[in-house]
């Protein structure tokens, strides 16, 4: 990831998704994974993901797909089988490493969405987070919060707050939105705003 400035832009051109390589628990999981995708693709926003076809990866990537969408993969090479690489995408990138695989991610987007995962997930939106906080990039991220399943992260960032870990301001940059349209509307936003 490179400078700070980015051109002001009325629209993301893509925005990465952060999501579980399972599928969770019931059908909330994928339905909010499947209507993100969709969306983004209705509204001519590519997307960037892990590139696997597992789990919610790949719902929301085939839902961007079947609904037009440019989806662009990021695969380290040594996953290609474990994750199942996707193997319809617009561009699929196979590269050395995991952090590669993140770099490339986001260098390619301009903002950041997790929709519920595990470690794997938070692990990738807490280095894009991190990375905004020390202002290596500005690019807007948000959270999924797909029927509260952010909730407690969401009370453990209050707690870092309350307790003076974390600036008020760093715990806002994070977007949490239970509906996908809000949230991409969010993200839209602050892009035009910078
Ligand atoms: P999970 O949320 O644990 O299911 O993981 C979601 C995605 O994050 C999977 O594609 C994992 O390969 C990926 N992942 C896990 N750890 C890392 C990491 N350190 N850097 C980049 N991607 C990771």
């Amino acid at each position: 990831m490179t400078g700070p400035v980015d051109e002001p832009m009325d629209a993301p051109r893509r925005i990465c998704i952060f999501c579980g390589s399972s599928p969770g628990r019931g059908d909330n999981y994928r339905d909010a994974a499947a209507r993100l995708g969709q969306l983004l693709a209705e509204r001519g926003i590519g997307l960037v993901y892990g590139g696997a076809g597992v789990g919610i990866m790949g719902v929301v990537a085939d839902a961007a797909l079947e609904a037009g969408g440019e989806v662009v993969g990021v695969i380290p090479r040594h996953l290609v089988s474990r994750e199942v690489a996707h193997d319809a995408l617009t561009d699929l990138h196979v590269v050395s490493d995991m952090h590669e695989r993140k770099a490339t991610m986001a260098r390619l987007a301009d903002g950041f969405i997790a929709l519920p995962g595990g470690a794997g997930t938070l692990e990738e939106l807490f280095e894009v987070w991190t990375w905004a906080q020390l202002g290596l990039h500005d690019k807007p991220l948000g959270l999924l919060d797909v029927a509260g399943f952010y909730e407690p992260l969401a009370r453990m960032l209050d707690h870092m707050v309350e307790e003076g870990f974390l600036r008020p301001g760093y715990r806002d940059m994070v977007a949490f939105e239970s509906d996908p349209a809000t949230l991409i509307d969010r993200l839209t936003a602050q892009l035009t705003a910078r």
